[in-house]
């Protein structure tokens, strides 16, 4: 069920989005969120597989960095860990994503670096093609998107916001889809 997209929507016309933050429009019913910085240093000793970062020199730049939602630069060093969004956020709620946990690879920075720059979503996760996870409060799956960029497609944002009127939806992944990279959580409110 899709409904139009109302008038005072955060989303302009060329479907990229404002410098609003969640004050601002009422449709906005989730939070992106970043990888935290302590559980950045978390993975950085022992990541959710068990194992060692592997460090990266990134000559050409341009990996998602899911600590602070960007881009890394040419000849930065960053490092490659596994990461179960899954795992993390049923630590925090108390949820029990059971046989729907997974474990994958996400860049981070080392040796911290300034988080997210702001609270919209983030225009460096974006991409020609995407795929949404929608997540029940118990950790169950509930349902999945494919997300295509173009003229007159719906935003990820808006695409988002219809997800979350669900009200049985806690929280949607964004995953790249050759190779089903996790990019990044958001949670209702
Ligand atoms: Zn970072």
């Amino acid at each position: 069920m899709r409904r139009p997209v109302a008038a005072s929507a955060a989303v302009s016309p060329d479907g990229t989005m404002g410098r609003m933050n969640h004050t601002e429009t009422t449709r906005t019913r989730h939070r992106v969120r970043a990888i935290a910085p302590d559980v950045v240093s978390e993975l950085l000793e022992r990541d959710d597989a068990g194992g060692g970062p592997r460090m990266v020199l990134d000559e050409e730049g341009g990996s998602p960095m899911r600590c602070c939602l960007g881009r890394s630069l040419p000849g930065e060093r960053i490092a490659l860990v596994s990461y179960a969004p899954l795992r993390r956020w049923a630590a925090e709620t108390g949820a029990d994503p059971g046989p729907y946990d997974e474990v994958g690879p996400v860049f981070v920075h080392v040796g911290g670096c300034a988080g997210p720059a702001g609270s919209g979503f983030p225009d460096a996760m974006r991409g020609d093609r995407r795929v949404l996870r929608a997540y029940a409060a118990d950790g169950r799956i509930l349902r999945g998107r494919y997300v295509e960029a173009g003229d007159g497609r719906p935003s990820i944002e808006e695409e988002l916001d219809d997800l979350y009127r669900d009200p049985e939806v806690a929280a949607v992944h964004l995953r790249a889809v050759e190779f089903g990279c996790f990019l990044l959580e958001t949670r209702r409110d």
